[in-house]
């Protein structure tokens, strides 16, 4: 016998395509599409408007959430960090981070981590494997219908590299993105990405409305693959050349996402080489003082050295928004929760 399969790894046509071989009727997709995303249900005999036999039948050949919670942590701040096991036993984490009106939710698209970032817990213990899209649409899901949650914005910002599981997380998008089900607006959602160049230039095929933001944590080559060794295989000079295309095939307005780390990337020619690469993208820059991560010898920036180094970007005309680091008091800095359970 097969193993089930997660029904929100379904696209609606591929749901429609397995119905079809069931010769039953093409509105039962949209019947499904209703009570998973709209509806948060959770169980297939729940779904009332199907005929039994068929449910019987969806129950034997899916299952519908992956994730089983097995904690979560709140912080002072209202961020609130999920930790869910996978049928694998692998951990993974979800967080919701509130911010004035908003509820951002961060995702997760791999367990672990290829790119073993100098300053972050999420790459400490390697790479397991990609998340499938079931896993990917059913944090957002379980986040809405079991804890209520009202999301306002998705960031793929959690473990994992989102352009290394590419496939996996488009699918994912455009599954949140259906009008059918969930209808979650592509604008409101962010992909974040260290730089893997080929997969931006797959990305700009897609025509998708989501925004894209890119790591950059300095601007220095030989700097950024000390704490980015992805910068060796794809290197700074050729993603902001990546990131102009993205740009003039229609891409929509960048982000450039900047951790401050204390005596490390906060010089002052750091900040006139980001400055001009903000300038060159047309990009606004998101300053995030350093989150520490026990084990790892990195320091947050005091607040004056922090507003220097904004005020520095301003002065060069770069639009700066500054992302608080939520949850410091809960390690929500991404892995660090799901690290200790692998
Ligand atoms: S910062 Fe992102 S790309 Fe780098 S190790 Fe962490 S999860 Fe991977």
């Amino acid at each position: 016998m097969s193993m089930p399969v997660c029904l929100t790894s379904l696209t609606f046509s591929e749901l429609e395509d397995y119905l079809r071989k069931k010769d039953e009727p093409a509105f039962r997709a949209k019947q499904i599409y209703k009570w998973v995303y709209q509806q948060g249900k959770n169980d297939f005999l729940e779904f009332t408007d199907l005929p039994l036999s068929l449910r019987q039948e969806l129950s034997k050949e899916f299952i519908i959430n992956p994730l089983e919670l097995s904690q979560t942590v709140s912080s002072q701040d209202g961020t609130v960090k999920y930790l869910f096991k996978l049928s694998d036993g692998y951990f993974i984490e979800t967080v919701m981070i509130p911010s004035g009106g908003r509820k951002t939710i961060c995702l997760s698209s791999q367990v672990g981590c290829k790119f073993h970032c100098a300053f972050c817990a999420s790459g400490l213990h390697g790479f397991k494997r990609n998340l499938t899209t079931g896993e990917i649409v059913s944090q957002v899901l379980t986040l809405k219908y079991q804890f209520g949650q009202e999301i306002t914005n998705l960031v793929f910002m959690g473990m994992g590299e989102p352009l290394d599981n590419l496939d996996n997380v488009l699918k994912a998008i455009r599954i949140l993105n259906d009008e059918r089900g969930l209808a979650f607006g592509a604008r409101r959602i962010t992909i974040s990405t260290a730089g893997v160049i080929p997969a931006i230039k797959k990305l700009k095929d897609f025509n998708l409305q989501i925004n894209l933001s890119l790591s950059i944590h300095s601007a220095v080559e030989e700097k950024r693959s000390q704490l980015m060794p992805i910068n060796r295989r794809f290197p700074l000079s050729e993603l902001v050349e990546a990131a102009e295309d993205y740009l003039r095939a229609g891409g929509r307005k960048l982000t450039l996402e900047y951790i401050l780390i204390r005596k490390i990337n906060d010089h002052q020619y750091e900040a006139e080489g980001l400055a001009s690469i903000a300038r060159r993208l047309k990009a606004k820059v998101n300053l995030i003082a350093y989150s520490p991560v026990p084990s790892l010898p990195f320091e947050r920036p005091k607040p004056e050295e922090f507003q220097h180094f904004k005020q520095l970007l301003e002065e060069r005309k770069v639009k700066v928004t500054i992302r608080q680091s939520k949850g410091v008091d809960i390690a929500a800095a991404c892995g660090q929760l799901a690290g200790k359970f692998q």
